[in-house]
């Protein structure tokens, strides 16, 4: 019993001991906090227009986030397309540090960064899921902080709006020979694969696509989904709605921020940082299939939008169009070259998986 009870007394003074000095790293901590209360001012350039659904406002959201979490120590001021820079230079701007952080799609620096296009999105290649799956778990991030590094920034992602529409156009599209001579807005691969099949791309900003399609300096546009698009008005001007959207099944949204302002940060901000980001990315694609579905019945039934799918035979060659297309992208470019070989190595197995799971299961459910 006296052993039990002397044990009994050795542990109480051990807890008293760690109970104290707990209390003192418990002041100490605090004193750290408190030193720690300057607020660091951040920049958020956009590459889209002011409150645009889901993508404009996801990175209103991201920075509100971050303020919250970081309680009030990191607070980032997001500016629309042409507030600070227009759309097409977030990248050199946070690049060379005007602001310390952007928000965009990465196909948009294509002209400077052939790779940077891969993630994006690919036509006929990854989903939102397959896409996030490859970031996270097969090499993806890794060659994307590779590809990015020599112009001082670094990615992650930080949204997706899933499979887009095919677009808008002005007339019916019923085979290959209606892409001949026509006038799209397409970014990215999808607007290299447009120019293989006899169509004109054309890389505008999401501001600018509105008026030019209502002015016909293009005949036709793509822009994101139902719920962009019914907000944006694209309905006035092209009545011809075409699905699927070959070219963008699953186009991710960048964070992008300048490699000293991100090293700068205290641990912690980073940390904080990297998962207000990756919560951004699930929030986005939570929002697009929740909201696309009701805007394309009001596009439909209010609008009197014509909806339609693509022809099989023209799926078929813009498919052929795409595969070529990204060979020759891949064979042009070294650093292209070895983010494809990284892509088609995830692309395979991954579609063999989602044959049994994914398009098994929804074939299924559609069945009656
Ligand atoms: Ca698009």
């Amino acid at each position: 019993m006296n052993t039990i009870k002397t044990w009994g007394k050795v542990a109480l003074v051990g807890l008293s001991a760690l109970i104290l000095s707990a209390c003192g790293s418990e002041e100490k901590e605090t004193a750290k906090a408190e030193q720690k209360t300057e607020v660091i001012h951040w920049k958020m350039v956009t590459t889209w227009p002011k409150n645009a659904p889901g993508v404009g406002t996801g990175a209103e959201t991201l920075a509100k986030n971050i303020k919250e979490m970081s309680n009030g120590r990191l607070d980032i001021k997001v500016y629309a397309a042409g507030e600070l820079v227009p759309a097409l230079e977030v990248f050199d701007a946070v690049s060379r540090g005007t602001a310390q952080m952007g928000h965009g799609a990465s196909y948009y620096w294509k002209g400077k960064v052939p790779a940077a296009q891969f993630f994006a999105t690919v036509p006929f290649g990854f989903t939102a899921q397959e896409f996030n799956a490859w970031v996270a778990y097969g090499g993806g991030l890794q060659l994307w902080e590779e590809i990015y590094a020599p112009f001082n920034l670094i990615p992650m992602v930080a949204g997706n709006a899933g499979v887009q529409m095919g677009g808008w156009f002005n007339k019916e599209i019923n085979s290959l020979a209606d892409f001949q001579g026509l006038k799209m807005r397409m970014p990215g691969l999808g607007g290299e694969v447009l120019k293989k099949v006899g169509a004109s791309p054309i890389n505008l900003p999401g501001s600018e696509v509105s008026t030019a399609l209502q002015t016909g300096t293009i005949d036709a546009t793509e822009w994101v989904g139902p719920y962009n698009d019914l907000a944006f008005g694209l309905y006035k001007a092209a009545k011809y709605y075409y699905y699927p959207g070959w070219h963008e099944p699953g186009s991710a949204v960048e964070a992008i921020f300048n490699k000293d302002a991100f090293e700068a940060l205290p641990k912690d901000l980073k940390a904080i940082v990297r998962s207000a980001v990756q919560q951004a990315n699930l929030d986005m694609i939570n929002e697009f299939t929740a909201r696309n579905n009701a805007a394309l019945q009001t596009l439909v039934n209010e609008h009197n939008v014509i909806l339609k799918p693509f022809p099989s035979d023209l799926l078929s060659a813009l498919k052929k169009a795409s595969h070529e297309t990204i060979e020759e992208v891949a064979a042009n470019d070294p650093d292209s070259q070895k983010v494809y070989e990284s892509f088609k190595n995830f692309l395979a197995p991954v579609t063999q998986w989602h044959d049994v799971s994914e398009r098994a299961y929804i074939n299924a459910r559609a069945d009656d």
